[in-house]
């Protein structure tokens, strides 16, 4: 792999960008950073706490306090929050939905940013989510915009909540999805788009063993 040490991927959600990120990370040794669970995990704080989702200054103070830890594990990461493993609570539909308001706050990109940029620092990592090869990892040798048809990625989310035992409405995920897709790329702080230098792969007709073997070879190529 030469140089390359960071490899970052973006993309709207259900790009599949958490199981080829994860899936690059195991084949090379390196940890898998998924951030987004990270931004779910302080929706669920609020959620539970009876936060505003438009209350900007108690949500940064609850994604500056919040002990989030992300462990390797077999599906992903488990996530720790405050010691408790929410791993299942944070993949609820309403929590990706509360996430996306949430991510808009500009004290609580500053508070996870800064641990993203910390954990990647120590080791070589793949990190998925919305701004790492424009703000997070932005010197990342290698950087990916995934992306899929909108019904494409409605039916890979509707088949994971499915398989997980969880109800899954077709219409309804691709609506909220588009909403929440809007919301991410037109938002005033980091919003989703794709980096100036980075590679952009439509997953739409393509398995994950392709899209892995096609970001394998980018970073060889670009270390
Ligand atoms: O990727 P995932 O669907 O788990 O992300 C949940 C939400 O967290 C996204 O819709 C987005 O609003 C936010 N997010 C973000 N920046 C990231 C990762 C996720 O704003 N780096």
């Amino acid at each position: 792999m030469g140089k390359c040490r960071q490899i970052a991927i973006d993309g709207p959600a259900g790009a599949g960008k958490s199981t080829v990120a994860k899936r690059i990370a195991e084949q090379l040794g390196w940890l898998y950073i998924d951030t987004g669970a990270m931004y779910r995990a302080v929706a669920l704080l609020a959620l539970r706490r009876g936060v505003a989702l438009d209350d900007a200054a108690a949500l940064t103070a609850l994604a500056e306090r919040a002990k989030i830890d992300l462990l390797p594990a077999k599906q992903g990461c488990r996530v720790l929050l405050d010691g408790e493993d929410v791993s299942t609570e944070i993949r609820l539909p309403e929590v990706g939905n509360a996430a996306s308001p949430v991510s808009a706050v500009a004290g609580v990109r500053q508070a996870l940013v800064r641990q993203q940029q910390e954990l990647a620092a120590s080791r070589p990592v793949v990190m998925d989510g919305r701004d790492i090869g424009t703000v997070v990892l932005p010197d990342a040798p290698c950087k990916v915009f995934l992306t899929a048809s909108p019904q494409i990625r409605a039916a890979r989310r509707a088949a994971e909540l499915k398989a997980k035992g969880l109800p899954a409405d077709l219409q309804q995920i691709e609506q909220e999805m588009r909403e929440r897709d809007a919301r991410d790329s037109n938002r005033k702080y980091s919003p989703l788009r794709q980096a100036a230098d980075a590679h952009f792969l439509d997953s739409s007709t393509l398995d994950i063993d392709a899209v892995v073997a096609q970001i394998i070879a980018w970073a060889e190529a670009c270390a």
